[in-house]
């Protein structure tokens, strides 16, 4: 059977109160039992619900310090209602979508919610691409497109890799990068393909060090126009990433703040065929505890749907 709510129903059923939700994080975050954060291997004793304490250190604990969770004012319940409503939505939500479902009185809560959940849909640790993998780069944020090396105004540069399955695109990777030079593209290729893997670019020259760095590096044809050439998956990708960008966030998405929605996308891209949004909650829920603490002030801004750079228009 599986180990999540499939409906929202069953979601009010599992979870009924605090006691409920902490119980299930436990059996996410310790499958063994807990484990006290700074001396993993201390044994540990159960205090007046829902603490612990170390039997080495002396540490008083419960299953969300360290967690995403940690420091949290409002319950649990309201979070993975939230949760619930964030994977719920196939194309993805907007700070005021979830202010409106949860009933939040400020903007601002629901801003941060939102970016700390798109914090944990980067699993820590996650592998990279393999196989044949098309590589380029694109601008978001505009309908034009920019010239190479010289950057366009309004507009941030995006690294896309994407992973070729048979004739469609396996899973994806992004990236926000500062240019198109040959150390950034190099670093980001890096970051996102094995090693020994295929990766298949345009001409652009500042990919002709990539055999140097492991890669059998294949060249598609010569462009000098991003998002203008014969590699039909991150094209694909790119267009899509646009499209959501403008549909769901109407473009108003600042450039300070394009890696949590390149982070969203990615997620939601990668999983895209699964049928079960239950298990999709099952495993954000699952790497929002393996993750640390966010603190506030690592959010940039929030403040108000105002002052942030239009995309659409490419201010
Ligand atoms: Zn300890």
């Amino acid at each position: 059977m599986a180990d999540y709510p499939e409906t929202v129903t069953e979601l009010h059923d599992w979870f009924p109160d605090e006691a409920a939700c902490r119980a299930y994080l436990t059996r996410l975050r310790w499958p063994e039992g807990p484990r006290c954060p700074r001396c993993p291997a201390a044994k540990v004793w159960q205090m007046t619900p829902p603490s612990y304490r170390c039997a080495n250190c002396g540490y008083d604990f419960t299953v969300t310090a360290g967690t995403l969770f940690a420091d949290t004012k409002l319950p649990l319940r309201l979070w993975f209602e939230a949760l619930w409503h964030v994977v719920n939505q196939k194309n993805g939500v907007s700070a005021l979508g979830v202010q409106r479902v949860l009933g939040f009185g400020s903007y601002r809560t629901a801003w941060r919610w939102l970016h700390k959940l798109r914090r944990a849909m980067v699993r820590p640790g996650r592998d990279r691409l393999a196989g044949a993998v098309e590589v380029d780069e694109a601008y978001v944020g505009g309908e034009r497109s920019g010239k190479r090396g010289r950057g366009a105004e309004g507009k941030a540069l995006v690294f896309i890799a994407a992973q070729a399955d048979g004739s469609k695109i396996g899973r994806i990777r992004l990236a926000r990068i500062a240019n198109a030079s040959g150390p950034v593209l190099e670093q980001a290729v890096c970051r996102c393909v094995e090693p020994g893997s295929q990766v298949l670019t345009d001409g652009w020259k500042s990919y002709a060090g990539l055999e140097g760095q492991g890669y059998r590096h294949e060249v598609i044809r010569t462009t000098a126009i991003v998002g203008k050439n014969l590699l039909p998956r991150v094209h694909r990708v790119a267009s899509l990433l646009q499209r959501w960008l403008l549909g769901t966030h109407q473009g108003a998405v600042a450039h300070s703040h394009l890696d949590y929605y390149l982070d969203e996308f990615t997620f939601r891209f990668n999983r895209r065929t699964s049928r079960s949004r239950g298990l999709l909650f099952y495993r954000l829920l699952g790497q929002a505890v393996a993750l640390g603490p966010i603190l506030c002030n690592e959010l940039v801004g929030g403040t108000s749907p105002q002052g942030i750079v239009a995309g659409a228009t490419g201010a």
